[in-house]
């Protein structure tokens, strides 16, 4: 029994032993110690009496155990509960405490048995596990989100690649903003050949189409991020300064890019926090943007550097038009098509009347002038789908699908007498006035081939010519 009792006293965990009516019987030293009831004859007393004796730090949880107590004896069951005691002010341990009823066999009461055991500690690792949980679930998802963006990454590389034109890359690159960068918009913008102003070619929004946003216009000026040749991050515009180009009715969190393939700077990428979340641009859309910034340039300067080759083998270097090669090449689908769809084609063929006068007059170069005006102006009098090009020497071509041939008279007999309007400088000369012959065919009436109705138009030409110049004749 001695030892039992000694037993029970070295326990660490609190035991303590009630009669019927809920006085003291026996207890342990850990709970007279945790009381800071050592001094005190705790025999024969209920927990609202020594509730009075102890520190008024106890006093609430004694009271309390009173009423558990009688729930105990309610139920006829053990109870058990977490208990958070203060052990100092301003600290406190949590115990997992049991509360035994004791009955005789009339059901009378006989005492209850109360056990505690300190689990602070428990609860503190359980904490600590459940932290270290929710941070490595939050680290998986980062990870299923570098995986997601890398495939995406490398889904754009491919599509970039497999793409003929810069349009075409324009329409893959929004595309793909909008999933690597949800919840934002912006805008995709080129640096125009040799000036420092860049103009908006895509734009993506939250929920709205983006063909209906407007163009913007601006200049390397207007933009940090383009201004320091790197990432500018706009995160709090009351300390940073706002870039001029940002997007109309835009949140004012954003990130500029600029688009730099071997140190030559091509664009910028702008993306915006959307007004429709409160998820922040972060670090790792930096990052992203980044690496999103370098695969873009690389891709669009690979297209440019390819336009650039196409173009040197199918345009005229002097007057940017088409060449005649071009010319070939394409009359001869032009031609199939219209046979399949039961349509016209028209053709203008043009000569400056006179043109070797200019070369004696005022030199060869004030020739290739006069050519780049001419070239210009009939690249503007012409209509998406029409094809202008420079047939050899200072002779012109129009190509015209689907016009008819009374459509292409009167386009020809207009270019007669607006080129007449041009005022041409070389050298702050005026090189006087230009005058065209023209020669008008069509497709199916003055021949069923592509040949038969460039000759069909190169003869009206030459009567044109032999009739006086400066005037248009329809092949017959
Ligand atoms: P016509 O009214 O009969 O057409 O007379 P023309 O002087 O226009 O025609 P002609 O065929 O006698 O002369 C065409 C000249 O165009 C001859 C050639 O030296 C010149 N020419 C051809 N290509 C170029 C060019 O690229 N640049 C310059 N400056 N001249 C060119
Ligand atoms: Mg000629
Ligand atoms: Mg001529």
């Amino acid at each position: 029994m001695e030892l039992l009792h000694t037993l029970i006293n070295a326990s660490p965990d609190i035991i303590c032993f009630k009669d019927g009516q809920g006085r003291w019987l026996e207890a342990n030293q850990a709970i007279l110690k945790l009381f800071q009831l050592e001094k005190i004859d705790y025999q024969g007393k209920t927990d609202s009496q020594l509730a009075h004796l102890t520190h008024p730090l106890y006093r609430n949880i004694l009271l309390a155990s009173e009423i558990s107590d009688k729930m105990a004896w309610q139920t006829q069951s053990p109870i058990r509960q977490a208990e958070t005691i203060p052990i100092a002010p301003g600290e406190s341990s949590v115990f997992d405490v049991i509360k035994v009823p004791i009955f005789d066999v009339q059901g009378n009461r006989q005492g209850l048995m109360v056990l505690g055991r300190d689990i602070t500690k428990l609860k503190q690792v359980e904490e600590s596990l459940r932290h270290l949980n929710e941070k490595l679930t939050l680290r998986i998802d980062e990870l299923d989100q570098r995986r997601q963006e890398i495939t995406l990454l490398s889904k754009m590389g491919n599509l970039l690649q497999a793409c003929f034109t810069v349009a075409e890359a324009y329409r893959v690159i929004v595309r793909f903003m909008k999933q690597l960068f949800p919840q934002t918009q912006g805008m995709l913008a080129m640096l125009v050949d040799n000036t420092t102003e860049l103009e908006s070619v895509a734009l993506w929004r939250e929920n709205k189409s983006d063909e209906k946003i407007p163009k913007i216009v601006f200049t390397v000026k207007d933009c940090w991020a383009l201004h320091q040749n790197r990432l500018y991050y706009m995160g709090n515009s009351t300390t940073y300064p706002l870039c001029h180009h940002i997007l109309p009715d835009s949140v004012a969190i954003y990130l500029c890019v600029p688009l730099i393939a071997q140190g030559e700077l091509l664009g910028l990428l702008h993306i915006a926090q959307s007004h429709l979340t409160t998820e922040p641009l972060n670090e790792s859309h930096q990052r992203l943007a980044e690496t999103v910034a370098d695969q873009i340039a690389l891709a669009l300067a690979n297209l440019k550097l390819r336009q650039n080759l196409q173009n040197q083998s199918t345009r005229d270097p002097l007057t940017g038009l088409y060449n005649r090669r071009y010319l070939e090449e394409t009359l001869e689908r032009e031609f199939h098509r219209a046979q399949r769809h039961n349509q016209t084609v028209g053709v203008i063929m043009v000569d400056i009347d006179y043109f070797k006068q200019f070369n004696d007059q005022f030199g060869h170069d004030a020739g290739d002038v006069v050519l780049q005006q001419l070239g210009q102006f009939l690249n503007e009098h012409i209509r998406k789908g029409d094809i202008a090009c420079r047939y050899g020497g200072e002779e012109f071509t129009l190509i015209l699908p689907g016009a008819a041939l009374e459509v292409v008279h009167t386009r020809a007999k207009v270019l007669n007498a607006k080129v007449k309007k041009l005022s041409v400088q070389h050298r702050n000369q005026n090189l006087g006035v230009i005058t065209l012959s023209i020669g008008v065919a069509c497709f199916p009436q003055h021949g069923s081939t592509a040949e038969d109705v460039l000759h069909a138009a190169d003869i009206a030409l030459y009567h044109a010519k032999a009739q006086g110049r400066d005037q248009t004749i329809v092949a017959n």
